[in-house]
């Protein structure tokens, strides 16, 4: 029964869907073979050209900017897929713009200005740097998380060893449990800083590192684009550059003030770098309670003309250009892919 209403509330979604023009915007982050990608942030280029040969036979592929003019102007283009790429990896110019050159299809990157020219990573790269690939803590792992103490016996894992990390790299956020200690704190640590103001974030993650004996630089292919990367990705207009905050805060934890800054000091370092406005906005996380309505005040403010969330739905005409939904999109092959955008068409 449940199993036939189910069929049943799945073909009225689709009848719903097909009468009424819509698009749906993708959200990426990385294009690059990892061995490791605790959060599934990545998708091979393999695949990634994959998806790319799906949405050239079978849908429309637009710049965001052209969906919010049809948003504003209500002539929604059918089929409409716009692609997007959070947080601004240096693989989205090396691995992912070549491609979308290749298929001749535009895609929005949205860039943590506060990281251009750093080699530091995002911090929860930082946080596997330090968890989850080999190497030895000191002691016990002891920190001071929002004046509480946080206290973990790492037991046989305070030295995790390379045929540690083979055996565990495939584990990620969606696995049921954790295999070892080293896992249960990082799925506990990134619950805990993901809620942190920057500065906080930073110091628990510098304190870490100082309890480790051998520690590792910052791995090159997890730092964010420079400046004269960021002018090549948006030379030839295939590829835009958004705003993604300074930092990469959950905006709805800071004051107004705060997130004023955070806004425009991105926009307008964004802009002095690849000298071209930047109107387009993804909110950290993204989700529902990730900003405020002071958010989106400010972000009209600051002259922004729309704000892309993780909120999961297709775009309709009248959608709210302050709040546009997408899919998140993992590291399918083309065919699971092709079914995934089906569903929403
Ligand atoms: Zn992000």
């Amino acid at each position: 029964m449940n199993a036939m209403l189910r069929e049943m509330k799945r073909t009225a979604k689709r009848c719903w869907l097909r009468c009424r023009p819509h698009a749906l915007i993708l959200m990426y982050h990385r294009v690059a073979d990892l061995e490791s990608d605790p959060q599934l942030l990545a998708v091979s280029p393999k695949h990634f050209a994959e998806h790319l040969q799906v949405i050239r036979n079978t849908y429309h592929p637009l710049h965001l900017t052209e969906l919010v003019q049809a948003l504003s102007s209500h002539q929604m283009p059918r089929r409409g897929i716009v692609m997007t790429f959070d947080d601004g990896y240096v693989d989205n110019l090396y691995n992912a713009t070549p491609l979308l050159k290749q298929f001749h299809i535009p895609a929005t990157v949205f860039v943590t200005a506060g990281l251009i020219g750093q080699s530091q990573e995002l911090w929860w790269d930082e946080l596997e740097r330090l968890l989850l690939l080999p190497g030895v803590f000191s002691k016990e792992l002891s920190l001071r998380i929002q004046g509480q103490y946080y206290v973990k016996k790492l037991g046989q894992f305070r030295e995790y060893r390379q045929d540690d990390y083979i055996k565990y790299c495939s584990w990620n956020i969606l696995s049921a449990d954790e295999p070892t200690v080293r896992h249960t704190i990082y799925r506990e640590l990134h619950n805990r800083l993901r809620q942190l103001l920057p500065a906080e974030r930073d110091n628990i993650l510098r304190d870490i590192g100082k309890q480790i004996e051998q520690g590792r630089n910052w791995r090159e292919s997890y730092r964010m684009m420079r400046e004269e990367e960021l002018r090549t990705l948006c030379a030839r207009n295939l590829c835009e550059v958004g705003a993604h905050t300074m930092t990469h805060p959950a905006l709805s934890m800071m004051s107004q003030l705060e997130q004023m800054n955070e806004i425009q000091q991105s926009k307008s370092s964004l802009e002095r770098i690849i000298e071209k406005p930047v109107t387009n906005f993804s909110y950290p996380y993204g989700g529902r309670d990730d900003y405020t309505p002071e958010t989106i005040e400010i972000l009209r403010q600051c002259g922004f003309l729309s704000a892309c969330s993780t909120l999961l739905d297709v775009v309709f005409p009248y959608a709210d250009c302050f709040q546009l939904p997408r899919l998140v999109v993992r590291n399918w092959s083309g065919e699971i892919f092709a079914r995934q955008l089906a569903e929403w068409f």
